[in-house]
């Protein structure tokens, strides 16, 4: 299993109220491993904080 280091990779941005996954981004992981963003939920019909995650598969 070749897992990559230190290249751009997508992560999912999920809304840290009600879990959803709103957007997708990509980060380069060796400069910035976690990203925190203000982003409009349509779930929470507002702006809430969303953490970066990795996408599964
Ligand atoms: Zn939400």
């Amino acid at each position: 299993m070749a897992k990559k280091k230190g290249g751009r990779i997508i992560v999912a941005m999920q809304c840290s109220v009600c879990k959803k996954v709103n957007y997708y981004t990509s980060i380069n992981k060796a400069i910035m491993p976690k990203l925190e963003q203000k982003k409009y939920c349509k779930q929470c019909k507002a702006h809430t904080l969303h953490t970066s995650r990795e996408k599964l598969k």
